[in-house]
């Protein structure tokens, strides 16, 4: 008999602090050609596994993303899941649901986790008897009630993000076996109170490394499916925003406790580990160290404006500080959100000087304004990397002008520069500069492989990684590190198939 299984989703990671809203304009809506040929994230590893087995037949119906940014509007969320339910009636019935999340969903005016409300309402619709697997990533909140609704879940193990095929595809091997083997899986979860900003936990060292390296240990329990730590999304200050870890059995609910309990306390007891363990510097020290290096290229992170993080990515300190403080250096500040600069720079044309006022467009603030000449270099209506692409950013205009030494690009939305390909679509050559500035925190993979060296700046901005500058009301408190040291044990803050 051939299982029929659905794969849809919305996958967003919100920043609630961000001043740029995810509306409809935001959003990327995959068709199921693009789903089944387009190398997804996430839907690329669940497609992997579906088509392993000729006794499935994948049923891709749509799946929804955007670049992070503020909360949805109601108007577009509710479009899109109206649309995701609609699908899963008209190409129904299946014998199990695929869902590929980000897991740090926020709706302007819905006061409740907006995955919690995606999934239950796919749940609702389904009934109890068709079971959901889901696929996150590790930068996002799981409440009870999203525990509740899906059947199965999967999550990224590395950041930067290397392993989200394996993800999707243990989300669907999960799937399958809990349908063919008929398994009810158990699931607890502990809220560890602990805010971890991406950057602390690079799974490549310290902590996190050991952590997430114990997690197949765990996994090879007789009688487990998966554990999972969920680091959580900690710039949004909401009630359900934690570091998360579960445990899922077959069936034995006592023995996910114990190990969802055992995963806890080693995670809360390695808490003052979780730090910054790479390069760091304040603007001006940081851009003068990338200068003088010996090695290049040097990769700069704009860390307080990260885009892949919801910052708006509008920010020019980082660009005006390299243009006063080092104006003789070889440096790129790249992924500027300015969309009248572009415009400006585009109707001008290549080879005219424009004069243009930095920081006028700033959304986010402080703002710093300055008026500089900018010879535009080179532009277009969509810029378009190849290769495989972790986030696309809504394809939006761009321009590249040089201010003085300076070379820098600007674009009309937000956009993540996250690969070489970004650099090279704009006619950069990434490896010919001794600075290249992006708007990230850490760098994903790609960018990671052609550094030379990677200096993370402590520049300011809605990302920036202080948590304890932020102002927190809704967040539970006492909280690690806002509140300093306090007694927790994970037996007062387990939740799931508990007796
Ligand atoms: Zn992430």
């Amino acid at each position: 008999m051939t299982l029929r299984i659905a794969i849809c989703g919305i996958s967003i990671e919100i920043m609630l602090a961000s001043p740029m809203q995810t509306d409809a304009g935001a959003l990327r809506t995959y068709s199921p050609a693009q789903m089944r040929d387009d190398d997804l994230w996430m839907i690329r590893g669940m497609m992997a596994r579906l088509g392993e087995d000729k006794a499935i037949e994948a049923v891709p119906l749509s799946w929804v993303s955007a670049l992070p940014g503020g909360a949805v509007t109601q108007a577009a969320y509710a479009a899109a899941k109206q649309e995701t339910l609609r699908l899963l009636a008209a190409n129904g019935p299946f014998d199990g649901v695929l869902v590929a999340n980000h897991g740090a969903l926020e709706v302007d005016g819905l006061d409740r986790d907006a995955d919690t409300d995606f999934i239950s309402a796919i749940r609702q619709q389904l009934g109890p008897k068709v079971p959901i697997g889901v696929a996150l990533d590790l930068h996002g909140d799981m409440t009870a009630d999203l525990l509740k609704a899906a059947t199965v879940f999967s999550v990224l193990r590395t950041a930067p993000h290397r392993d989200d095929k394996e993800t999707g595809y243990r989300a669907a091997d999960m799937l399958l076996r809990v349908i063919r083997e008929k398994l009810a899986p158990r699931k607890v979860a502990v809220r560890l109170p602990m805010l971890i900003p991406g950057e602390i936990a690079v799974t490549s060292e310290g902590p996190a490394k050991d952590l997430y390296g114990a997690l197949p240990g765990y996994d090879a329990i007789p009688g487990m499916l998966e554990a999972n730590i969920l680091v959580g999304f900690a710039w949004n200050d909401r009630p359900w925003t934690a570091a998360t870890v579960f445990a899922m059995a077959e069936s034995d609910a006592a023995l996910a406790k114990a190990q969802a309990l055992d995963l806890a306390r080693r995670m809360w007891a390695r808490r003052a580990e979780f730090t910054l363990r790479m390069e760091t510097a304040e603007v001006d020290e940081g851009l003068a160290r990338a200068a003088a290096s010996p090695a290049k290229p040097v990769l700069v992170s704009d860390s307080g404006d990260n885009t892949t993080a919801g910052a708006a990515g509008d920010l020019t300190h980082v660009l005006q500080a390299a243009m006063s403080r080092a104006p003789n250096a070889d440096i790129v500040v790249a992924g500027i959100t300015a969309p009248e600069t572009v415009a400006r720079l585009l109707a001008a044309g290549p080879g005219k000087t424009v004069e243009i006022e930095l920081g006028s467009e700033h959304i986010s603030r402080p703002k710093t304004r300055l008026k500089v000449n900018a010879l535009m270099e080179a532009g277009g209506e969509a810029l378009r990397p190849g290769g495989f692409q972790p986030i696309r950013a809504k394809e939006s205009a761009w321009a590249k002008a040089r201010i003085g030494k300076v070379i820098a690009t600007f674009h009309a939305r937000p956009v993540g520069i996250v690969t070489p390909d970004h650099f090279t679509a704009m006619g950069i050559d990434p490896l010919a500069h001794q600075t290249l500035v992006v708007k990230l925190g850490y760098l994903h993979p790609r960018l990671e492989e052609i550094a030379a060296r990677h200096i993370l700046l402590l520049s300011d901005g809605t990302s920036q990684l202080d948590m304890k500058r932020l102002k927190w009301s809704a967040l539970p408190r006492p909280a690690w590190p806002l509140d300093g040291e306090f007694e927790w044990a994970p037996e007062g803050a387990v939740y799931g198939d508990i007796e």
